[in-house]
Formats: C-alpha cells, sequence, structure tokens
C-alpha cells in the first residue's frame, strides 16, 4: 500500500484530487468531510507527535504502535488518506485478474459487493468496511469500528467506504445503504489493485 511519510516531524493534508463526484458524494459533503474533518485529525496528530518517540516513522507504523488520542488521530488520517485517493470522476475498471481473486473467494464480484455493502450497512456506531489482502494475498472484508485500520491486524488494507455519519449524512441523510451502493461507480480499481 501507499504509505505517508512525515516531512520536519509533520503530516501534511492529503490532497484532495476532485471538487465533487458528480452526484454521488456532492461538493459540501467533500469541503466539510476534506476540509474539515480530516484537517483537525491532521492538526491533532501533529500537535501529538512531538515527544512521542513516533516521531519520523511512516504513517501506517504510527498508526500500529500508538494507542488513545495518537492511535485515534493518526489511524483517522490513514483511513482518509485511502478513502479520499480512491475515487475518481473517471474511475479505471477492475482488472480480469482481480475479478477472478474475488469470484474464488465470494463467488462473484457482485457477491464481493454485496457482502461489503452489509457489513458497511450494519456496523454499528462510527466505523470503516475494508476489503484487505492478507499474507497469503486472500482478499477479506473486515468492519473496523472508530478509527481501526487493518493494518494493526497485519492485513494490506486495498479498498474502504467510510461509515462515520459524516461522510455521507449531507447527501443521503440517514440512507447509510444507498450511499454504499453508490460508490461503486467511483470507486477506480486501478488505485485499489496498486495498493496490493
Ligand atoms: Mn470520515
Amino acid at each position: 500500500m501507499q504509505d505517508l511519510m512525515p516531512i520536519n516531524g509533520k503530516f501534511e493534508m492529503p490532497i484532495l484530487p476532485y471538487e465533487a463526484l458528480g452526484t454521488i458524494i456532492g461538493k459540501d459533503t467533500l469541503s466539510f468531510h476534506h476540509g474539515k474533518h480530516l484537517k483537525a485529525y491532521v492538526d491533532n496528530l501533529n500537535k501529538l507527535l512531538p515527544g512521542s518517540g513516533l516521531e519520523n516513522l511512516p504513517l501506517s507504523e504510527v498508526v500500529r504502535k500508538s494507542e488513545g488520542g495518537m492511535f485515534n488521530n493518526a489511524g483517522q488520517v490513514l483511513n482518509h488518506a485511502m478513502y479520499f485517493e480512491q475515487f475518481s470522476n473517471t474511475p479505471k475498471a477492475m482488472s480480469p485478474k482481480f475479478a477472478a481473486l474475488l469470484e474464488r473467494d465470494f463467488g462473484s464480484v457482485e457477491a464481493f459487493k454485496k457482502e461489503f455493502e452489509q457489513k458497511g450497512a450494519t456496523l454499528f456506531g462510527s466505523g470503516w468496511v475494508w476489503l484487505s489482502a492478507d499474507a497469503q494475498g486472500k482478499p477479506v472484508i473486515t468492519q473496523q469500528k472508530n478509527a481501526e485500520n487493518p493494518v494493526t491486524m497485519g492485513l494490506t488494507p486495498l479498498l474502504t467506504f467510510d461509515v462515520w455519519e459524516h461522510a455521507y449524512y449531507l447527501d443521503y441523510q440517514n440512507r447509510r445503504a444507498d450511499y454504499l451502493a453508490a460508490l461503486w461507480q467511483i470507486v477506480d480499481w486501478t488505485i485499489i489493485e496498486n495498493r496490493l
């Protein structure tokens, strides 16, 4: 996976590569979600880093080695960096090789998507649904609460849908399942597959 490296002991704001994502994620959602929520996590993390002993480590290492407030903010920076990076207004399709991997373990790409959506819809409270690869390259879906990231379980995270209410409430209100179902239209599978 791509990781974030601190520059002079600070993490920079992950870039938002678009202003809106059609009707799937609106401009206001992105402006609050990236410009306010993610900004706060980055600022908090940078305040907690000095003297922590974790300065100058890649972000995934900070997530693995921290706890409490540091873990919550580091985890949320990594989670959001991966979330915002994986979408596009001109998304690339899934490769036949990756589709075959999902078909092998989930029966079909559609069955994989349904299980992923279902795990996102049934995650109680705030968190993330993830597709990761285990050490053998087997694809696994996990529900992660709050700021958790699959790197803490030794997995390689590939794809994530944010199910915190701030990710969808302006566009979908309480309809989390509709938000999850719509996101497939903007997932850039080249980015996902390059994380393997
Ligand atoms: Mn979020």
